[in-house]
């Protein structure tokens, strides 16, 4: 897997709407989607992120440093590619994957 596959999550609304969302998903104590900062109250769908700024695809099995897996907004993820975003199964079946590895 080339490095250039790793990419910018990609924000869908103006910052100052994302600054706005992440204050009120704060305060109510949920996690946020990094693509708008509204609250994810049932986390369902996940990317691999780096530094919460960079993506990359859930082929790349590659562990990186200061990557985590994050959430993301069940209506942002249908725009984002489908091969960054994982169901929680697949985030599973990676992780098995790479412990054998
Ligand atoms: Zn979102």
């Amino acid at each position: 897997m080339k490095p250039n596959q790793i990419i910018d999550i990609p924000l869908f609304v103006k910052s100052s709407t994302y600054d706005k969302n992440m204050d009120l998903a704060e305060l109510a104590g949920y996690d946020y989607c990094p693509c708008c900062g509204k609250a994810i109250k049932n986390p369902k769908y996940f990317i691999n992120s780096i530094y919460g700024g960079c993506m990359y695809p859930k082929t790349d099995w590659v562990i990186y440093d200061d990557a985590w897996v994050m959430a993301v907004g069940s209506e942002c993820r249908k725009k984002l590619p489908s091969d960054y975003v994982m169901t929680l199964k697949e985030v599973m079946e990676m992780e098995e994957n790479r412990m054998v590895k």
